[in-house]
């Protein structure tokens, strides 16, 4: 479904995905009429006009912990001076 020649949700939009299944041009602005509070994500997405983010619920603090997960970096992850 990822498919990288996907086709942007607009309508009569030829125009290839570069987010959330909108193309750059649809992306921005969908994200502005939700910024401007005309419209909100959930109604989009309710449409069929926006794809929900892959991963929905991630916060900064989750994005934190993928990288830390299986870290060999112990501590304050600063390198110790050589010995
Ligand atoms: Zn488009």
């Amino acid at each position: 479904m990822n498919n990288r020649d996907a086709k942007c949700l607009v309508p009569a939009c030829e125009r290839k995905v570069y987010a959330r299944g909108l193309c750059a041009n649809h992306r921005s602005q969908a994200a502005g009429m939700v910024i401007r509070g005309v419209a909100s994500e959930e109604d989009l997405m309710r449409r069929g006009l926006l794809l929900r983010p892959k991963y929905a619920e991630t916060r900064k603090r989750d994005v934190a912990a993928i990288f830390m997960e299986g870290s060999d970096v112990e501590g304050s992850g600063v390198e110790p001076p050589e010995a």
